[in-house]
């Protein structure tokens, strides 16, 4: 579509600026010609230029004399079409971000800076790039159960806009059903592309690989942060241009250009990766559910425990529920799951972190010649050092929290702000020698292993032990390949890994989770227990999970042990709606940043009485609370406070954001504050 046959000389251009809507520009009669729009272009901005978006070629309402006009415009690739602007906007508004803040950065670094001189060049470059050939698997012919031809059939025969929730046990073959679900898009239609949305792409390189076998004559990209820019921009290319027709990837590939996008996935659509942790905090899989309602497609998203949010949709009819109950795959599908035992920690006292049983069963799993996995949520060798004589502690200077003790280095590091010391030699405040270490962290358990199996071979996978790239692979690697007889580690071991011979799964000290004030900590618990606990007997070995805690009672465990997630959905749905919590209301999380918690504070009130005198109307259909320092008050040396914001309709909420926050930029205050929609964590 170009602008050849449109009268305006002027257009409206998208640039990644906060605060900022379209900016006014006019159309020199040379870029006239090739702009239209979603094609990008050169600004000027300021003393630079800038790379934005054409969204609009309207009479400007400003004083036209002001208005500079276009450098350039950047036809060398298609313009962007009309549901990626749709959606960006869409995530724009109900973020309550600038349109050209969303739009812009999710563009490759290759497209979104102005054009050097070999910019040509770099394109071709791309084109070229051919996406890394993978070891081809032999394709497996499997036969489908009746569920999971139900579920594959359901998805494949829907018309238009269809969110299904695809709810099936860890092992009961969701991936399959995804597979063919686009296997079937693909065929029907010879232009169709789909997306594929995974939690973590580095820790899985088996749906990578799944896909590549199942579609060896497709080209299939993948789009996560981990890639190099020219990766990157070579994969969203082959995308936007149709050469590739798959595309898998992390929460930023939900904004992708997939032109004749014709399904999506998104695999454990519960998991808390999919929201954005900085800048426009938004979450993938919401805006996925938006992007197949534009584009009137079949999505499906996929968990052994759906997000209470996502239950509650599929309650209200509003999301097709399609159950696997049964588990599958090599070995026995009948075979019963793995039994839970719960290890009361205040009777079986731990030594070394642990209990006399589950020492017991590591020796017994590891002569048996069998792999045992070793869950702990915390990383480095000891949360905390301590003076026992004047009770010092090993406090971060610069945040609200402890340095956690490293060992191998023996340094003192903080985990939120990266602040980093060597452990000293003696008390700080009371010069005593004998500093301890208290509690457990990975690298402590993987020490009290070593010398509990002297002869077991033993790895390790957290933040730590994977620094370098491919180190997760590897490790992993050594574990699918029977190299290991025992590993350690935090959450990344508990995401959709396939090992074969495992037959013990231990988890160390959920109790923290447990006492959590957030309101979404036992949903988070019961679904990493549950996918740990998933890990075991795949293979069709008996199998054991053991859960060292001291709150044996807790109701979340008698619902793990029957592996009875609705139960407990159903008891969380209605324990939120009676306590007037989400999903039944809508909440957003203004924080604000300070030197002071006392200034933060401060921000905070005068915005809420803003709100209350300012959006009346707005506002009485509103809770606003009052402000509070934030859980982790201090963070790399700024204190922090909220406000939460609370409405029983999703519109009210938004009507009082918009023009409270406009207000609010207005003003101009030194200090830093952001809002978040339907924050994850409080
Ligand atoms: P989930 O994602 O639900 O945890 P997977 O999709 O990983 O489960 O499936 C578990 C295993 O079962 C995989 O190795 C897969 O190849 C295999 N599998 C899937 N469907 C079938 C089937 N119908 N018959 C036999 N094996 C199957
Ligand atoms: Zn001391
Ligand atoms: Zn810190």
């Amino acid at each position: 579509m170009s602008n050849a046959g449109i009268e305006s000389t002027f257009a409206q251009v998208i640039v990644d600026l906060p605060g900022v809507a379209a900016l006014d520009y006019s159309l020199p009669s040379d870029v006239a010609v090739h702009a239209s729009i979603g094609v990008r272009c050169v600004v000027p901005l300021g003393r630079n230029t800038r790379v934005g978006i054409v969204v609009g070629f309207d009479q400007p309402v400003i004083d036209v004399s002001k208005i500079k006009p276009i450098r350039r415009a950047l036809t060398e690739i298609e313009a962007l079409n009309q549901h990626w602007l749709q959606l960006t906007r869409f995530a724009a508004d109900y973020y309550q971000h600038a349109w050209g803040e969303v739009a812009l950065p999710a563009l490759p670094r290759a497209l979104r800076g102005v054009p050097g001189v070999r910019y040509a060049q770099t394109l071709a470059r791309l084109r070229a790039q051919k996406s890394p050939r993978w070891a081809e698997q032999e394709a497996q012919k499997l036969v489908h159960t009746a569920q999971q031809l139900a579920a594959i059939d359901a998805v494949a025969t829907s018309e238009g806009y269809a969110p299904h929730l695809l709810f099936g046990v860890t092992g009961s073959g969701k991936t399959e059903v995804y597979l063919s679900a686009i296997a079937r898009r693909l065929a029907a239609d010879p232009t169709a592309q789909a997306l594929l949305l995974v939690p973590e792409i580095n820790l899985t390189p088996q749906l990578e690989s799944s896909l590549r076998t199942r579609f060896p004559n497709e080209n299939v990209v993948a789009l996560h942060s981990n890639l190099a820019d020219a990766e990157r921009a070579a994969a969203w290319l082959a995308a936007h241009e149709r050469r590739a027709r798959i595309v898998v990837g992390t929460r930023l590939a939900v904004f992708s250009s997939v032109p004749h996008l014709s399904i999506i996935v998104i695999d454990e659509e519960h998991d808390p990766s999919y929201k954005a942790g900085e800048g426009v905090r938004y979450s993938a899989r919401d805006l996925a559910v938006k992007r197949a309602q534009l584009l009137d497609i079949p999505i499906v998203l996929g968990s052994a425990t759906p997000s209470i949010e996502s239950w509650a949709q599929a309650r209200a009819g509003r999301y097709r529920l399609l159950q696997l109950t049964e588990r599958v795959g090599a070995g026995n599908a009948s075979r019963p799951r793995p039994a839970l035992e719960l290890i009361d920690a205040r009777v079986q006292k731990p030594h070394n972190g642990l209990s006399a049983p589950i020492a017991q069963a590591l020796t017994d799993t590891l002569d048996r010649g069998e792999q045992s996995l070793v869950f702990l949520n915390r990383r480095g060798y000891a949360p905390v050092v301590t003076c026992e004589s004047c009770g010092w502690l090993s406090k971060c200077p610069h945040c609200s929290t402890f340095a956690v003790f490293h060992k191998a280095d023996r340094s003192l590091r903080c985990h939120h702000c990266g602040y980093t010391a060597s452990v000293p030699r003696a008390c700080p405040t009371c010069g005593n020698q004998n500093l301890k270490a208290v509690g457990q962290g990975t690298q402590r358990i993987e020490e009290t292993l070593r010398a509990l199996l002297p002869t077991a071979q033993i790895a390790r996978i957290d933040r730590d032990s994977t620094r370098k790239r491919h180190a997760a692979k590897e490790a992993l690697d050594a574990v699918h390949a029977g190299e290991v007889d025992v590993l350690v580690g935090t959450q990344m071991i508990a995401k959709g890994h396939d090992f074969q011979r495992v037959s013990l799964v231990v988890v160390l000290n959920p109790d923290g989770q447990l006492a959590s004030h957030d309101f979404r900590a036992p949903e988070r618990l019961f679904s990493t227990l549950m996918q740990v606990s998933g890990r075991a007997g795949r293979a069709g070995l008996p199998s054991r999970v053991l859960v060292q805690t001291r709150f044996p009672a807790h109701p979340l465990f008698s619902a793990l042990a029957r592996h009875d997630y609705s139960q407990f959905a159903e008891a969380q749905l209605a324990e939120r709606q009676a306590a007037r919590m989400p999903p039944s209301t809508h909440q957003a999380l203004m924080t604000a940043e300070a030197r002071t918690l006392q200034s933060a504070l401060e921000f905070l009130r005068a915005a809420r009485e803003q709100a209350l005198q300012q959006f009346t109307v707005a506002a009485s259909h509103v809770r606003l609370f009052d402000p509070v320092p934030m859980s982790l008050q201090r963070l790399a040396g700024v204190s922090r406070a909220q406000l939460l914001i609370e409405a029983d309709h999703r519109a009210q909420l938004h009507t009082l954001l918009s023009g409270w926050l406009a207000a609010l930029r207005e003003k101009r205050t030194p200090l830093r504050w952001n809002i978040e929609v339907d924050p994850l964590e409080l």
